[in-house]
């Protein structure tokens, strides 16, 4: 394939995931809690994403679709434990693969609701995207043939209210630039928020200088927005369960963040000395401390009036032999026969041929991958897979 000049979004630079400090963190195992009457909150483990349920007698409705596929299943299972309504609508407030991936599991026969600039997405998703996407849930390959996401959603420009069952749900979009289609889920009756992405707690918020996850900009206009609703329980989009102090809290935080970083530049440091010194010791049992390098370079850039980084993507193809394999396939190696390593990197994106999953990947098959390499980044973790055939 060609290469491709287009702005990073997520997963393409997923080399964060990896360092955790493990402090402010949700249990080993995820916890289905009740918020108000049919209303649910799924708290992912260990700070994964988390997921909202709304019981009413004309079906489900459900915010977000778990962190990854065992996840989904036990989301299900547990919506199966509170009520006999089927899932019908599926509301995804942010288009990154912890938050949507678990949708082909739900739909069809639920609809998807996501934001216009989403679906925009949904519709201009490649052939091996799509194959990912029905593939990830072998229990529902047949559901699915023929089918995309774009075959069964709905999307909003800005603010729809779903009235199910003598329910009030409204559904709330605040403008970024670069941070696609984030939709918070407001329940006025019950006092409920499931806040997006803007709503972290205890953790430090995972911006980027490509914008993919928003600015810290973004960040303080949808807070004020969820603030202004003062809400009496906040499902953010990772970690503990909150309130509106939490929201607060991380207002505090965007802008002491900020401060600091002006302060630096102020003093006329150079990026790389400016990254070198941030620290955030002020919430320092929150989560995800590997944030910092990229959040300073994020505010480096807001500051300026600058957008976000553009990163050329360029798409490569390898052969070789798997020679290395770690956290269930998320990450392997290669030898491609001039005796240097190739680490790749499986999304939720990727689309993979010759075995069931990930988790066959094994030392010693012989595979033929195409990957994506960002131009000019240190690939930490390994080089994103497009796709990768396994040959058997
Ligand atoms: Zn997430």
């Amino acid at each position: 394939m060609q290469g491709l000049l287009r702005l990073a979004t997520a997963g393409f630079l997923a080399f964060l995931g990896l360092a955790a400090a493990a402090v402010a963190m949700t249990g080993e195992k995820a916890e289905f809690v009740k918020l108000a009457d049919d209303v649910y909150a799924y708290v992912g483990k260990r700070n994964d994403a988390n997921a909202m349920v709304i019981v009413t007698n004309q079906g489900v409705v459900l915010v977000d679709t778990g962190n990854n596929q065992p996840d989904t299943r036990d989301l299900a299972e547990k919506i199966r434990s509170v009520t006999n309504q089927p899932v019908r609508w599926v509301v995804i407030s942010q288009y990154h693969g912890d938050h949507f991936g678990g949708s082909p599991y739900f739909t069809p026969p639920a609809t998807l609701i996501v934001h216009d600039r989403v679906a925009k997405e949904l519709r201009e998703m490649k052939p091996y995207q799509i194959k990912s996407w029905r593939k990830r849930f072998p229990e529902r390959t047949a559901a699915l043939e023929g089918l995309a996401p774009k075959d069964m959603m709905m999307s909003i420009p800005d603010r729809m209210t779903l009235n199910l069952g003598g329910k009030r749900i409204e559904l709330i979009y605040v403008d970024d630039e670069y941070n696609i289609g984030d939709l918070a889920v407001w329940l006025p009756d019950a006092g409920v928020l499931h806040g997006a992405f803007a709503a972290y707690k205890d953790r430090h918020p995972d911006i980027r200088p490509d914008y993919s996850h928003g600015t810290t900009t973004t960040m303080l206009k949808q807070l004020e927005a969820l603030i202004a609703l003062k809400p009496r329980v906040v499902v953010p989009a990772h970690g503990p369960l909150g309130d509106v102090r939490d929201l607060q809290a991380m207002v505090d935080y965007v802008l002491l963040a900020r401060q600091k970083v002006r302060v630096m530049m102020d003093k006329g440091l150079p990026l790389a000395e400016i990254i070198k010194q941030f620290h955030m010791n002020e919430f320092r049992d929150w989560d995800r401390t590997s944030h910092f390098d990229w959040m300073a370079e994020t505010i480096f850039r807001e500051l300026q009036g600058l957008g976000p980084i553009r990163i050329k993507i360029v798409d490569r193809d390898a052969k070789g032999v798997i020679t290395k394999v770690t956290e269930e396939g998320r990450y392997f190696s290669i030898d491609s026969g001039d005796g240097k390593e190739l680490r790749l990197r499986i999304g939720s994106d990727s689309n993979i041929e010759g075995i069931a999953d990930r988790t066959k990947l094994r030392v010693g098959q012989k595979v033929v991958a195409s990957y994506q390499v960002p131009e000019g980044f240190n690939p930490a973790l390994g080089y994103d897979i497009i796709e990768v055939t396994v040959e058997p």
